[in-house]
C-alpha cells in the first residue's frame, strides 16, 4: 500500500488537545473507511503549557519539521496566564503563517439543521458560503506584531496596509480554483470581490488584480461588494453569497461575522494553505474556561480535519483522502439532520466525546 500522508501535529494548549485528537482519529477512521492509506502524524510540542515548562514556544526544530510535513494540524495555542515577558501571547503558529507564506485563510460558514440559526429568514438555512482572507499582508503586515508599526512619540502611529501583486495574484488564482472545485460538487460559486476600491489605491489594486484572473476563468460569474456593503448583506442577504475574496484585516472582521451567523465557535473550521504547506485548525482558541470538562465541542476540528484531507488529495494526488474527506462532511450533516448531533455548546447533552462518538458511528466501519 502507498504510504499515507505526513501530519505534523501541534495540539498545543487548553481545549485544543481535546479536539485535535478528536480530529485526527476521525480523520484516520474516515480514511480506513474509503481505503486511503493511514495517515502519519509527528507530534511538535508547542505552546503556552510547553513554554511554561522550558521556555521555548516550540521545540527544537519543531518549525522545519512542520514545513516538511505534507499539512500541519494545530489544535489551539496560547492561555492568557502564561505569556512572554513582554506581556505578549504564546504564538509559534504565527511564525509558522509567516515562515511557509500561508497566505489563503479559508473560513467555510455553513448552516446545518438542528444547529443554532441567528437569521429567522428561513433562507438562511441554506447558508454555505466561504470567505477567503488573504493572510500574509493587507493591514495586518505592518502591525504591532511585525514590528513595523511607526510610532511618532506619544502625537501619532502609522501602520501601513500592503497589497503586493505576486500574493494577491495567488490568491485570486486560489480563488477562482475554489469555484472551479465547487462547481464540480454540484453547488453554485459566484465569486464575490471584497474591498474598498473606492477609496483605497490599494484595494484598486486588489481588484484591478482581481479582474484581471477573472478574465481567464469566464467560466466563473463575478461579483463585487465595497466592505462595509458587505457587512450589511452579510447580516441581510447572507445566503446569496458563495466565496467572498478580501484584504487580510476585513477578513478578520467578515470571518467572525459571517462564523457568528451560524453555530457557535465550536463549529468554525479554518485553513490556512501556502506554496509549499497547509495549516489546519479550527478558528476558536484554547477556551481555558471549559477545558478538562469534556465541554468543547470538537466539530470546527473535525471539519478543519476534512479540510485538510481535500488538500492532501491535491498536494499527494492519493484521490481516496478527498473520498475520505467527503465522508466526514456528510457525517456530519447526517449527524445534525438526525439530530443525532446535540453539542453541549448548543444546549444539548452531548461533550467532546460523545459528539466525536457520534460521528465515529456514522462513518462506520470499512465492509
Ligand atoms: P483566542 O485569543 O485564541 O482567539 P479567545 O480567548 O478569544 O481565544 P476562544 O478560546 O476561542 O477565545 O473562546 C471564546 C469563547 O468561546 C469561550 O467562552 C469558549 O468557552 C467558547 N468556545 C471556544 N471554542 C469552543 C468549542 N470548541 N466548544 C465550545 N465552546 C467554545
Ligand atoms: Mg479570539
Amino acid at each position: 500500500m502507498m504510504s499515507g500522508a505526513r501530519i505534523a501535529l501541534i495540539k498545543g494548549d487548553g481545549i485544543g488537545i481535546d479536539v485535535a485528537d478528536a480530529a485526527m482519529q476521525v480523520a484516520q477512521a474516515a480514511c480506513r473507511q474509503v481505503g486511503a492509506p493511514a495517515l502519519q502524524f509527528d507530534e511538535i510540542s508547542a505552546g503556552a503549557g510547553y513554554f511554561a515548562e522550558t521556555g521555548q514556544d516550540i521545540e527544537p526544530g519543531g518549525e522545519e519539521r512542520a514545513g516538511d510535513a505534507d499539512a500541519i494540524f494545530l489544535g489551539a495555542i496560547g492561555l492568557p496566564a502564561i505569556r512572554h515577558a513582554d506581556g505578549t501571547e504564546i504564538s509559534p503558529h504565527l511564525r509558522l503563517r509567516d515562515r511557509y507564506g500561508l497566505y489563503a485563510g479559508m473560513r467555510p460558514v455553513k448552516a446545518y439543521p438542528n444547529a443554532p440559526q441567528r437569521l429567522a429568514d428561513p433562507r438562511a438555512a441554506g447558508l454555505d458560503l466561504v470567505i477567503l482572507r488573504e493572510s500574509t499582508e493587507g493591514l495586518f503586515y505592518s502591525a504591532a506584531a511585525h514590528g513595523r508599526s511607526v510610532v511618532v512619540g506619544d502625537e501619532e502611529v502609522r501602520e501601513t496596509l500592503r497589497i503586493t501583486r505576486a500574493t494577491t495574484e495567488k490568491l485570486h488564482k486560489f480563488a477562482f480554483r475554489l469555484a472551479e472545485k465547487r462547481r464540480a460538487r454540484g453547488k453554485r460559486a459566484r465569486l464575490t470581490c471584497v474591498d474598498k476600491a473606492n477609496v483605497f489605491t490599494s484595494m484598486a489594486f486588489f481588484r484591478k488584480i482581481f479582474d484581471e484572473v477573472a478574465k481567464e476563468h469566464p467560466e466563473t460569474e463575478v461579483g463585487y461588494n465595497y466592505v462595509d456593503a458587505q457587512a450589511l448583506d452579510l447580516v441581510r442577504r447572507p445566503w446569496e453569497f458563495d466565496i467572498l475574496v478580501m484584504e487580510n484585516m476585513f477578513g478578520d472582521i467578515l470571518s467572525d461575522l459571517a462564523g457568528g451567523l451560524v453555530g457557535g465557535m465550536g463549529m468554525a473550521a479554518c485553513a490556512e494553505i501556502g506554496d509549499q504547506t497547509g495549516l489546519f485548525q479550527p478558528a476558536h482558541g484554547s477556551a481555558p474556561d471549559i477545558m478538562g470538562q469534556d465541554k468543547a465541542n470538537p466539530l470546527a476540528a473535525i471539519l478543519s480535519g476534512a479540510l485538510m484531507l481535500e488538500y492532501l488529495a491535491e498536494k499527494t494526488g492519493i484521490v481516496a483522502y478527498g473520498r475520505a474527506s467527503d465522508v466526514i462532511d456528510w457525517a456530519v450533516e447526517e449527524g445534525f439532520d438526525a439530530n443525532r448531533l446535540r453539542p453541549k455548546e448548543f444546549g444539548g447533552d452531548m461533550g467532546t466525546r460523545a459528539v466525536t462518538d457520534e460521528v465515529l458511528a456514522q462513518i462506520g466501519s470499512p465492509s
